[in-house]
C-alpha cells in the first residue's frame, strides 16, 4: 500500500511537470477562454482517471487513491469551472473502471470535495498562506474520503491503519503538488521577464542592439531562403549632443523615448524597431522595395522633423533625424555586409547635411 501510494505521488509530479511545460506559457491571467476550460478541466480529469487506476483496492468494489488532487489544484491555481469540468470526468471515468455501488458513490464524493475547496478556499484566501491553505484543504479531502470509506466497507476496525498511512501520504501528495506548481509556475514566469527584459532596452522599451542581432541574423537567412526582400534602415539623430547640451541630459532622454514612440507609432505592423545604442535606432522592414522603402523613411523624417517634442512647458525640441538605408537585393546583395552599407549611406545623409535619407551605392 504505501508502495502504492508513493507511485501515486510520483504520477501527480510527472503529470504536473508535462502539464505545466506544455501549457503555462500559453496561460493568460486576463482572458480564460472556452478552450482554456477544457484544456485544463480535461488535463486534471486524465491525471484523475490515471490516479484511480494506479489506486489501491480496499474491498472487492472499493477503491482509494489521490483523485481529488487535480480538482484541488484546479481550484487554487486555475479556474472553478475547470475544477468542475474535470469533477464530472472524474466521475465518469470511475464508471469505466467499474459500475457499482462505489462508483455511485463517487458521485457525491467528488461533488462534496469541489463544492468544499471552493467553499474552503474562499475562506482561508486571505488569511492563510499557500502551503497552510493546501493543508486545510487537504485534510478536508482526507475527511471526506475516508466518511465514504467509512460508508462503503462499514468495517472501521479493519481501515484504522489504513487511514494512517492514506492521511499521511494524501497530505504529502498534496503538499508535493502544489509546491509542484508553484515553483514551475514561478521559475517560468521569472524565466520569461528575464527573457524580454535581456532583449529590451531599458530607457524607451524598445527592442536593444543583441535582439537587433538575432532577428537580422534570423531574417537574413530567411531573405536568402524564399528569395525574398529585406529592408535596413538606419537613424541617427542630428547634432543630438547639442540637445543635451542646451537642455540637460533629462531632455535628451526625454527626446529619446519620444523619438521611439514617433517611430514605432509610425512603422506599426510593417516592421521591427530597435535602439541601437546612444541616440541610433534602426527599423527591420521585410518585404520591402526600395520604391516602398523610400516612401516609408521619407515619410518617417518628415514626421520627425514635424513632431512637437515638448519636454517641458518653457521648452520646444527641434529635432530631425538623418537616415540610411539599404535593400536586399535590390541596393545590395551581401546581406553579410548589409548593416555596414546601410551606416556608409546614414554617412553620407551626415555628410550631405544631414535631415535627410540616402540609399548605399
Ligand atoms: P550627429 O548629427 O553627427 O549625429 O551629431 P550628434 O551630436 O548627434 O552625435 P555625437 O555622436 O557627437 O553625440 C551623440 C551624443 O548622444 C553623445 C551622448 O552623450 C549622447 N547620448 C548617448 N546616449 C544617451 C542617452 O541615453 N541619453 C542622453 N541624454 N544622451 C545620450
Ligand atoms: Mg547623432
Ligand atoms: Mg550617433
Amino acid at each position: 500500500m504505501v508502495a502504492d501510494l508513493f507511485i501515486n505521488i510520483c504520477i501527480v509530479i510527472a503529470l504536473i511537470f508535462i502539464y505545466m511545460k506544455l501549457r503555462w506559457s500559453r496561460f493568460s491571467d486576463t482572458v480564460y477562454t472556452l478552450t482554456d476550460l477544457i484544456v485544463d478541466g480535461t488535463a486534471g480529469g486524465f491525471m484523475g482517471y490515471i490516479l484511480m487506476i494506479f489506486s489501491i483496492q480496499v474491498t472487492e468494489e472499493t477503491i482509494m487513491d489521490l483523485r481529488f488532487i487535480p480538482i484541488l489544484l484546479l481550484v487554487i491555481f486555475v479556474r472553478k469551472r475547470s475544477a468542475f469540468l474535470a469533477s464530472v470526468l472524474i466521475v465518469s471515468g470511475r464508471f469505466f473502471i467499474g459500475i457499482n455501488r462505489s462508483a455511485v458513490y463517487s458521485i457525491y464524493m467528488v461533488g462534496i470535495l469541489l463544492i468544499g475547496f471552493i467553499l474552503l478556499e474562499k475562506l482561508v484566501k486571505k488569511r492563510l498562506n499557500l502551503f497552510m491553505k493546501t493543508l486545510v484543504l487537504s485534510l478536508y479531502a482526507n475527511t471526506v474520503v475516508s466518511y465514504f470509506l467509512v460508508i462503503m466497507v462499514g468495517e472501521t476496525d479493519l481501515l484504522a491503519p489504513l487511514f494512517l498511512v492514506y492521511w499521511l501520504f494524501s497530505v504529502l501528495g498534496s503538499m508535493s503538488a502544489v509546491f509542484m506548481v508553484n515553483y514551475i509556475r514561478k521559475s517560468e514566469y521569472l524565466f520569461a521577464k528575464y527573457e524580454n527584459e535581456s532583449s529590451k532596452d531599458f530607457l524607451t522599451d524598445l527592442y536593444n542592439v543583441r535582439r537587433f542581432d538575432e532577428d537580422w541574423n534570423s531574417l537574413a537567412k530567411k531573405a536568402v531562403n524564399s528569395h525574398s526582400s529585406l529592408t535596413l534602415i538606419l537613424l541617427d539623430i542630428d547634432h543630438f549632443k547639442a540637445i543635451n547640451d542646451t537642455y540637460g541630459h533629462s531632455v535628451g532622454d526625454y527626446v529619446l523615448k519620444e523619438l521611439a514612440q514617433v517611430i514605432v507609432t509610425f512603422v506599426g505592423s510593417r516592421g521591427s524597431v530597435y535602439r541601437k545604442g546612444g541616440e541610433e535606432f534602426a527599423v527591420i522592414l521585410p518585404y520591402s522595395s526600395k520604391a516602398e522603402t523610400e516612401l516609408l523613411a521619407e515619410e518617417l523624417r518628415h514626421k520627425v522633423e514635424t513632431h512637437q517634442f515638448i519636454p517641458s512647458e518653457e521648452a520646444v525640441v527641434e529635432v530631425t533625424v538623418s537616415l540610411g538605408a539599404a535593400v536586399y537585393p535590390e541596393t545590395t546583395d551581401a546581406l553579410k555586409t548589409m548593416i555596414e552599407a546601410a551606416d556608409n549611406a546614414l554617412y553620407h545623409s551626415k555628410n550631405s547635411g544631414r535631415n535627410q535619407l540616402s540609399f548605399n551605392g
